[in-house]
């Protein structure tokens, strides 16, 4: 086994990390205070190629999953909230065109998203379906050409700033659990679509957004994969996206980790550097194997994506660590950094709040036990 990057990640990965450092650091005050990510950062990702996709001769495929992992990682450690936004467009979005789209919808979609020119998001849960996907209620009636749905989507991440979203419907109400959904690709131009953006606190700047769907007509051409597998479809595209939340979990552990530790060598208590207190550095020590612990499930888990091997048990792995790493060092750091934590535009503020909202994402801590448990059983291990 070699851990090594590869030298063109690691090339990549540097000038990606002075862009951020010129482009988003000195600017993410003012993002926080629009509560919004600019578009044009998205296009000036798309043009340098650092969406998460890259072209191919003439189609477009996904980064390498080590490589995928490594840049939003960066990104989690300086905002899990720009993060999350960037991370929405390719493993939440474009995912499914990848995945299930025919060619004609990844030749039309998949390069001006790739760009950064068009947005997409997904729309899945409503207030009646969330870690039960195959609960959803909104509904998508035939009609002349297309489909017309109706419903909620309660809680889209870029919903707001976003042209299309994934949104999976009832087509098939007379059929069993696993073959009455389907998938749209819908324009959220379209007449009947009304957009509220939610206030929150975790994952500032990107939006979370409720979708209403009032007789909203889709065209055939716009459905996505088949017919009646939208439930696969989702919890697939859960299964992949899952790499990359983990990376971006695990970026929030390690940003977190990084500011405590800074901190801790700085401030003075009881004539000493609160670091070196051996209560606070047996905790430094805790963490960081726990960073590291979670950082090899997630390369495995890509390596495993990039194999081709079937990668859903580590997924799930990599981002219930990640979670849970994120969770303990993001309050741990906050704690370090006494009252000053709590001021809302404190840098250190977010961490324990994106941990949190991590955890939701992909499926909460609950769920990912659920499916560690169901492939470990599947795997015949005891
Ligand atoms: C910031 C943020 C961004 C989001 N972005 C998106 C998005 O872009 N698109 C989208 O579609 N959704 C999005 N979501 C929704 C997210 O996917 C759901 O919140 C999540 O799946 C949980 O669903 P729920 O909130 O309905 O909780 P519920 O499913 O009601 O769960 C409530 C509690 O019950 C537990 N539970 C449920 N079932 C079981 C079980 N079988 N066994 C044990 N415990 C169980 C859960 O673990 C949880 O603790 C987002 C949520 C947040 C907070």
């Amino acid at each position: 086994m070699d851990f090594r990057i590869p030298a063109e990640f690691e090339t990549e990965l540097g000038r990606y990390k002075e862009f951020i450092s010129n482009r988003l650091i000195p600017n993410l005050g003012g993002w926080y205070a629009e509560k919004e990510v600019p578009r044009d950062f998205f296009l000036e990702l798309g043009a340098n190629g650092w969406l998460g996709l890259e072209a191919e001769g003439a189609r477009i495929r996904e980064h390498n999953p080590l490589k995928a992992a490594l840049f939003v990682e960066h990104l989690g450690t300086i905002s899990p909230g720009v993060g999350v936004a960037v991370l929405v467009q390719v493993s939440l979005g474009a995912q499914g065109i990848i995945l299930f789209g025919n060619q004609d919808q990844k030749d039309r979609y998949l390069p001006p998203a790739a760009r950064g020119e068009t947005l997409v998001c997904l729309g899945n849960t409503e207030p009646g379906a969330g870690s039960d996907v195959a609960s959803v209620a909104s509904t998508a009636k035939k009609v002349d050409g297309g489909w017309m749905l109706n419903g909620i989507k309660s809680f889209v991440t870029n919903g707001y700033i976003s042209d299309f979203a994934l949104i999976t419907a009832v087509s098939d109400p007379e059929a069993d659990r696993n073959s009455r959904i389907s998938m749209f690709l819908v324009d959220l131009a379209s007449k009947g679509i009304t957009r509220s953006k939610l206030h929150k606190e975790v994952w500032i700047p990107s939006d979370l957004t409720r979708i209403k769907l009032d007789d909203v007509f889709v065209p055939e051409a716009n459905l996505i994969g088949k017919r009646g597998r939208g439930l696969q479809q989702v919890l697939e595209i859960f299964t992949n996206s899952r790499i990359t939340i983990s990376a971006l979990t695990l970026g929030t552990a390690l940003g977190a980790f990084r500011a405590g530790v800074e901190h801790g060598k700085k401030r003075q208590a009881f004539g000493g550097k609160i670091i070196d207190f051996q209560a606070k550095s047996f905790e430094v020590a805790d963490f960081y194997s726990k960073i590291e612990a979670a950082r090899l499930v997630l390369w495995k888990t890509c390596w495993e994506k990039e194999q081709g091997i079937d990668f859903r048990l580590g997924a799930s792995i990599a981002k219930y660590l990640s979670v849970e790493a994120a969770r303990a060092i993001g309050q741990w750091a906050a704690d370090l950094f006494g009252a000053a934590s709590v001021i809302f535009e404190h840098p250190v503020h977010k961490y324990p709040m994106d941990a949190w909202a991590s955890s939701l994402g992909e499926g909460t801590q609950d769920i990912q036990k659920l499916i560690i448990f169901r492939e470990l059983m599947k795997r015949g291990a005891a």
